[in-house]
């Protein structure tokens, strides 16, 4: 993979600021309780950016209370005018920093500025390309390691990376405050957005955090043919993860969690290992038992953090037969079954044999067996 999974993160106002006024005191937008969210967000992400106008603006330390300072993810920004001020909170908490400079002008100076404090590299501009900058810069952070990052704003930053499609997913923490003002920062500009105004992005949670909703989109960066994962992929796949560690515990068979979506994305069901307290159901199998007959099934993907089964021990019909039965030509999965219970289960073969492609999007692999190391460590 060339780029990070890039997750675009702010809080804004019941209407859409992100800020009072320039000049004014600072608005807390987010509760005690999505402070801590935000906080794990980022000591879950291997970095966190945010523009040097917020850093100007804002002076924000981007802690990170739940990790150590030498285990805190790279803090990053960009500059495009190189004018950083080395007493910036940013470049004294934390570990290590890195600062993008769009040009040879701008590298000068940031180097100039806090070159002592940070990483500075340059990024070449490439007139009437915007894009290739923010480009450069998400490669360049994959190659130190950034598999996951997290931006932080500003609003221009939000609006560049969403506009050129470089965005993976989105979440939005909505306050229940009023800011009113004309002139209040908002989180996106105008401009052309992926798809236009009629383009529906996929909601795949919503969540209350306090008095704050948390509502969390994908994001089709990479509308992918087929055999490659989609951004909306990742985010049901993880969906499907977060199922799989609710399942009934077991010492006899895994945890999984399994969700039907339509190709318009719409959710058809979801199922989980063990569902309804049957000991012996498995997550695809209940899952696809609810909109048995949906026309919708033909063309639907199933997510599942295992990979189905293609034999089992407790029932004949293992799941990838469900699979293939039901008229699903998609299957998106973390993880390959190892032989832990039953020799040659996986079900890939089967389903690819049957004509049913089958992607596997291994990032997820650990959130897949967590629930399941028990069974594995033996
Ligand atoms: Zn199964």
């Amino acid at each position: 993979m060339s780029m990070p999974h890039v997750l675009l993160s702010a809080a804004v106002s019941l209407d859409g600021c992100l800020d009072t006024r320039p000049g004014e005191d600072r608005l807390l937008l987010s509760s005690e309780e999505d402070f801590r969210r935000v906080d794990a967000e980022r000591a879950s992400s291997d970095a966190v950016l945010v523009g040097a106008g917020t850093l100007r603006a804002d002076n924000p330390r981007l802690r990170v209370r739940s990790r150590a300072p030498h285990a805190y993810p790279l803090k990053v920004t960009v500059t495009r005018s190189g004018a950083l001020d080395p007493a910036w909170r940013f470049w004294h908490h934390g570990g290590r920093k890195a600062v993008y400079a769009v040009g040879a002008r701008a590298h000068a100076r940031a180097v100039a500025a806090v070159g002592d404090l940070a990483e500075v590299y340059e990024v070449t501009e490439v007139a009437g390309d915007e894009n290739a900058a923010w480009e450069a810069v998400l490669r360049h952070l994959r190659t130190l390691g950034v598999r996951r990052l997290m931006v932080e704003g500003g609003g221009q930053v939000h609006t560049q990376l969403l506009q050129r499609g470089l965005a993976d997913e989105l979440q939005l923490a909505v306050a229940p405050l009023l800011v009113g003002q004309r002139d209040a920062p908002r989180m996106l500009g105008p401009g052309t957005y992926p798809g236009g105004p009629l383009h529906r992005l996929t909601l795949v949670e919503t969540r209350p955090v306090g008095d704050v909703v948390l509502l969390r989109y994908a994001l089709s960066r990479r509308p992918g043919a087929d055999g490659r994962a989609t951004a909306a992929d990742s985010a049901w796949l993880a969906e499907a993860c977060r199922l799989a560690a609710a399942c009934p515990p077991s010492r006899t068979a895994f945890s999984v969690g399994a969700i039907v979506v339509a190709a318009d994305g719409e959710e058809l069901a979801r199922g989980h290992s063990r569902e309804g307290g049957d000991p012996h159901v498995h997550a695809e199998e209940s899952a696809l038992a609810k909109p048995a007959g949906d026309p919708r099934l033909r063309g639907a993907t199933v997510y599942s953090s295992l990979e189905p089964c293609g034999r089992r021990a407790s029932r004949p019909r293992p799941c990838a037969r469900w699979i293939i039965d039901s008229g699903v030509r998609r299957v998106v999965t973390a993880w390959r079954e190892p032989d832990t219970f039953v020799a040659a289960a996986a079900g890939a073969e089967l389903l690819q044999a049957s004509g049913v492609t089958v992607v596997e999007i291994p990032r997820y692999a650990d959130a897949a067996m967590s629930p399941n190391a028990h069974l594995l460590s033996s």
